[in-house]
């Protein structure tokens, strides 16, 4: 029991009734209630005690007769032995001062039990003035000191929170001193220690915000609100780099409301800012070439109608498109195309000035966004100047290309005002600059969108032309010069679209090419020709051989080999009666892979020959190694080999080299009895053109071969006297 028990009534002093005051009652009362002990001890080793208050017992749990004069056991024995020195050297220190001391140190109860206790006390001197005894009070401090630990605990741990948190730790006055901070906000920072941090950033504003305006809002927020949170902003390391952080702060106040100090924590976010950069710029670049990509271009057009809206001036969308791309990156492989538009993409950027944009649509197709132009002169000397780059010749691993680019422009504001509206009218006039001869520009004209819509539809029909069964075959046979006979015929296709009436190999073989559709139309012409052929030999016409033209996008196509070998099969044509054509800059292209898959062919029993020829830049060591058998020459060295020396020479030339490498000559295009004498006359060796015939159907074709008789009697006369007839002849069609 703590509580105070109070006297027995003896009255107060004030009262009337009152007893007299017995001071020693008093004192014996409260000596005798106190929590804690009053004593009276020998200055000796064991603290003899003389006298010791009741509160001995609650204390120490002995009563007092059993501590008095030692009776069982002595103050001295009572003390922790580990405090005992301490305590001893604590009072001897303060009675030779001739001071109170007080100290602290733990007793072991009667009970076992061990309690803090606190002691204070003086000496006191006998009669002759020596120091004798020493008079005090104890009291328990348990509680008070397991309070203490607790603290002390307590503190220890958030020391420890403090000091190895991953986070920065900081407090800072509001105008931007370190007041605090922890080991990991000085490393984020990048000092040797905290001290170091505070010492040397004492002016937070200027030393460490890399925008100062950043912490002029950091400070307003918390002025405000009082926090901040997810605060992100670029800051100075010691080392004078730039790290991203992030902070959560709070303002803690005075009692009067003003703003004492600033805490909070630090995390670096380098690594992720640079990983999401990352991600952003991976979204809106073109991982080729690092231009930027559809999406940020459609931005860039945006930000430049808005900039071309307040400045009152034009921009030029130009769609560039490169010529034959898709033949060189099919026939030399995707690597050599990458380059190639690395290559490009250099190029155009040398073209334009910093604020314009050039940008990678996909695939070969680059949209430049031309800005601040005033007028279409302007426009048309930077597109002239991009054409004029693009047409440089490219050198690759050794091989020189020649490149070209058709380039279609669309502005702001005639042809449109968003990006969707300019892309789209810039790639009609592209579609016009191709159809008019590549290598060249095309602006906008509101009649594209006509021939745009055109092309869709064509697009769209020649999808299901196959299915409809709408292609044709039209066949022009090959005379033998020595002979004057037909020993082959060329397959020729066409397509038989309805309301449009018969539409040639020129206007949709293209398409079929971009859209991967000339697969499937190419195994279809390649079956219907040995067919044909073969229903021929079947109804008794002398044999001959049928030429079918390949798309250099059949040639890469690996099923090649075996869609030849299964139309042989199943028409059962002997391939020696199979001629297969390939254009000459197509076998230039990547001549070593190109050598392989002829040798495939060849060695079904076919024959090769190479279409077009001189057009491209053969070599004759090349040309030795292919397992060629015809050279076609071009028609438009034919047409004017009666007056033009230059193309004489040319066709003259090929003859010799053909016949030198041991090759059949055959000249395309032959329409004159100039013609057929000069070809003669040099030892050509088969003829095609319209002065024998036109390519006809299969009937006309087949009249043609039952001989002059049974033909139309012009086609194997002279073109001047050829007119329609039973053959069908295809000038009725096309002319
Ligand atoms: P090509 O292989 O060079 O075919 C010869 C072209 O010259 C044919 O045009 C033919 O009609 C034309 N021609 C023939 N004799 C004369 C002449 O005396 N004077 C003139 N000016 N031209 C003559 P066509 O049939 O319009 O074919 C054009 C091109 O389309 C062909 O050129 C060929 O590259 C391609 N082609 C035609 N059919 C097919 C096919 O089935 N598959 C593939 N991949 N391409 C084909
Ligand atoms: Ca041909
Ligand atoms: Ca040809």
């Amino acid at each position: 029991m703590n509580r105070w028990t109070p006297p027995p009534p003896f009255g107060t002093v004030a009262t009337d009734t009152a007893a007299p005051l017995d001071i020693t009652r008093l004192l014996t009362t409260i000596t005798d209630n106190l929590v804690g002990m009053i004593y009276r001890c020998r200055i000796d080793a064991i603290w003899t005690m003389e006298y010791v208050s009741e509160g001995c017992h609650k204390l120490t749990g002995y009563r007092p007769d059993e501590l008095v004069f030692n009776n069982r056991v002595s103050y001295g024995q009572m003390t922790l032995p580990e405090d005992r020195e301490r305590v001893s050297r604590t009072i001897h220190d303060a009675l030779e001062a001739n001071q109170t001391f007080d100290v602290e140190y733990r007793i072991l109860r009667a009970d076992g039990r061990v309690r803090w206790v606190l002691e204070r006390g003086v000496g006191l001197r006998n009669a002759h003035g020596q120091l004798a005894w020493i008079e005090g009070f104890i009291q328990d401090i348990s509680e008070r000191m397991a309070a203490n630990e607790t603290l002390h605990e307590a503190v220890r741990r958030y020391r420890s929170l403090f000091e190895h948190a991953t986070e920065g730790i900081y407090q800072t006055t509001p105008e931007g001193r370190y007041l605090n901070a922890n080991p990991a906000l000085a490393r984020i920072y990048g000092h040797a220690s905290p001290n170091a941090l505070i010492a040397h950033l004492h002016d937070i504003p200027r030393q460490l915000y890399v925008l100062p305006e950043r912490r002029v809002e950091f400070v307003r927020l918390m002025q405000e609100q009082g926090v901040v949170r997810n605060f992100e902003s670029q800051v100075y390391r010691h080392d004078g780099r730039i790290i991203w952080i992030t902070e959560n702060a709070r303002a803690v106040k005075n009692a009067d409301g003003s703003v004492q100090f600033f805490e909070g924590t630090v995390v670096d976010i380098t690594e992720r800012k640079q990983h999401d950069a990352e991600l952003e710029y991976q979204a809106s670049h073109d991982s080729l070439t690092g231009l930027p990509n559809r999406s940020l271009l459609r931005d860039r057009i945006e930000q430049a109608i808005g900039k071309a809206r307040r400045d009152n001036h034009l921009v030029a969308v130009a769609f560039v498109d490169l010529d034959h791309f898709k033949l060189i990156n099919d026939s030399l492989g995707h690597h050599v195309g990458d380059r190639l538009l690395l290559e490009v993409a250099d190029r155009l950027m040398a073209c334009v000035r910093g604020h314009d944009s050039v940008a990678r649509q996909g695939g070969d197709e680059f949209v430049i966004v031309l800005t601040e132009q005033h007028d279409k002169n302007e426009i048309i000397s930077i597109v002239g100047r991009l054409l004029e780059a693009i047409s440089q010749p490219w050198v690759d691993e050794g091989q020189e290309y020649g490149l070209s680019c058709s380039v279609g422009i669309s502005c702001f504001p005639q042809d449109g005002d968003d990006p969707d509206a300019l892309l789209r009218c810039a790639d009609a006039a592209m579609y016009k600059a191709k159809a008019s001869g590549r290598s060249t520009y095309h602006f906008f004209t509101p009649e594209l969108n006509q021939a745009i819509s055109e092309r869709l539809e064509l697009e769209n029909s020649l999808r299901h032309a196959l299915e409809r069964d709408e292609f044709i075959v039209y066949y022009q046979p090959r005379i033998e010069v020595a002979s004057g006979r037909i020993v082959g015929t060329e397959a020729l296709i066409r397509w038989n679209c309805p309301g449009k009436g018969l539409i040639p190999p020129d206007s949709f073989i293209p398409i079929a090419e971009e859209t991967g559709l000339i697969i499937p139309i190419g195994q279809w012409i390649l079956q219907e020709a040995c067919r044909q052929n073969s229903a021929w030999q079947s109804a008794g016409l002398l044999p001959i051989s049928i030429s079918v033209n390949l798309s250099p996008i059949q040639f890469r196509h690996a099923g090649l080999v075996d869609s030849v070998a299964e139309a042989l099969a199943q028409a059962g044509l002997d391939p020696a009666y199979l001629e297969l054509e390939l254009t000459e800059s197509f076998v230039m292209q990547d001549a070593e892979r190109i050598n392989v898959a002829m040798q495939a062919l060849k060695k079904l029993g076919v024959d090769i020959a190479v279409d077009d020829f001189g057009t491209g830049y053969s070599s004759l060591s090349y040309l030795k190694r292919f397992p060629v058998d015809r050279l076609k020459i071009d028609k438009s060295f034919v047409r004017d080999i009666d007056t033009d020396p230059d193309d004489a020479a040319i066709v003259r030339a090929i003859i010799t080299l053909g016949h030198a490498l041991g090759l059949k000559v055959v000249a395309e295009g032959v329409e004159t009895p100039a013609h057929l004498e000069f070809l003669q006359r040099h030892g050509c060796d088969e003829l095609q053109g319209y002065y024998f015939s036109r390519p006809v159907p299969a009937a006309g074709m087949e009249a043609l071969m039952r001989g002059p008789e049974n033909a139309c009697c012009h086609c194997l006369a002279t073109l001047d006297t050829h007119t329609a007839s039973a053959c069908g002849c295809e000038e009725q069609i096309f002319e």
